[in-house]
C-alpha cells in the first residue's frame, strides 16, 4: 500500500504542468489568438497572465512559489528601485526567462534589465558600456526568413528554416557571448533574432517575433516557444 502511494506521487510528480506566469501591460497585443497559442501548447504548460505594475507584487519571495517560468510579452518602462531590487533577484535566484518581441523595448531608463534579457531597443540615444546607440526602428508586416542556427540546442531541435510575416526591430542591442539561436538576413533587422543566455541562476530565451497574429499561428514559432519554455525550465 505504501509503495503504491509512493509510485503514484512520483508519477503525478514528473507530469506536473510547467506554470507559466505572462507579463504584460504597456502595449496591446491580440489577447484571444495570444492566449489561444499558449493552449496550443498542450497540458504540459498552464499559464497565467499578470499586468504590470500589479504584476510586480508576484516578484515577491512570498510569491515566486506561484509559478515556474516567466513570460514576458510586456513594454512596461515604471520601475522604482526597490521593485526592481526585488525583480531582479527573483529572476537572478533561478527563476527562468522567455522574452518575447516587444518586451525588448521595455525599461528605456533601468539598464539592469537590458542585462537580464541581454538585449534592448532603443527609443532614443543611450550610451551602454562605452558605446552609443540610435534610436532603434521597426517595420510591420513583412514577410522574411527566419535561419536557425547550426549549433544543437534543445530550443532548435527540429525547427526547420521558416518563413514567418512578422514586424522587424533594427539597431537593437545584443550583449556579448549570447548563444545565438535564431538569424535573418532581412536588411531592416538586426540579424540575431533569437538569443540564449544565463542570467545569475536562471536561463533565458528570447525571441524578437511574436507581434501579432500571423506569428501566433505560426507552427515553427509555437514550437520554438514550447522547447524554449521547457528548456528553460530544467534545472
Ligand atoms: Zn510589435
Amino acid at each position: 500500500m505504501f509503495f503504491l502511494t509512493t509510485l503514484l506521487l512520483s508519477a503525478s510528480k514528473s507530469s506536473d504542468p510547467i506554470r507559466i506566469l505572462v507579463v504584460t501591460g504597456g502595449h496591446g497585443y491580440k489577447t484571444e489568438q495570444f492566449n489561444q497559442m499558449l493552449s496550443s501548447l498542450g497540458p504540459s504548460i498552464t499559464y497565467q497572465i499578470a499586468e504590470l505594475p500589479g504584476a510586480y507584487d508576484l516578484f515577491l519571495p512570498e510569491n515566486r512559489n506561484k509559478y515556474d517560468v516567466l513570460v514576458f510579452y510586456h513594454m512596461w518602462q515604471q520601475i522604482t528601485d526597490e521593485q526592481a531590487k526585488v525583480f531582479a533577484e527573483c529572476i537572478r535566484n533561478g527563476k527562468p526567462v522567455i522574452a518575447l518581441h516587444h518586451s525588448i523595448c521595455a525599461y528605456d531608463d533601468w539598464p539592469e534589465y537590458w542585462n537580464i534579457i541581454g538585449g534592448k531597443y532603443f527609443h532614443k540615444v543611450t550610451s551602454f558600456r562605452g558605446k552609443e546607440y540610435q534610436p532603434c526602428s521597426y517595420i510591420h508586416d513583412l514577410h522574411f526568413d527566419v535561419n536557425v542556427a547550426s549549433t544543437k540546442h534543445p530550443v532548435i531541435k527540429g525547427v526547420k528554416d521558416f518563413e514567418i510575416f512578422d514586424e522587424t526591430y533594427k539597431g537593437y542591442y545584443v550583449e556579448d557571448g549570447v548563444t545565438p539561436l535564431l538569424t535573418t538576413d532581412e536588411p531592416s533587422s538586426t540579424p540575431v533574432i533569437g538569443w540564449a543566455k544565463k542570467y545569475g541562476k536562471a536561463r533565458i530565451i528570447v525571441l524578437q517575433s511574436g507581434h501579432d497574429v500571423p506569428t501566433f499561428e505560426n507552427s515553427s514559432f509555437r514550437k520554438l516557444l514550447k522547447q524554449a519554455i521547457e528548456w528553460v525550465y530544467k534545472k
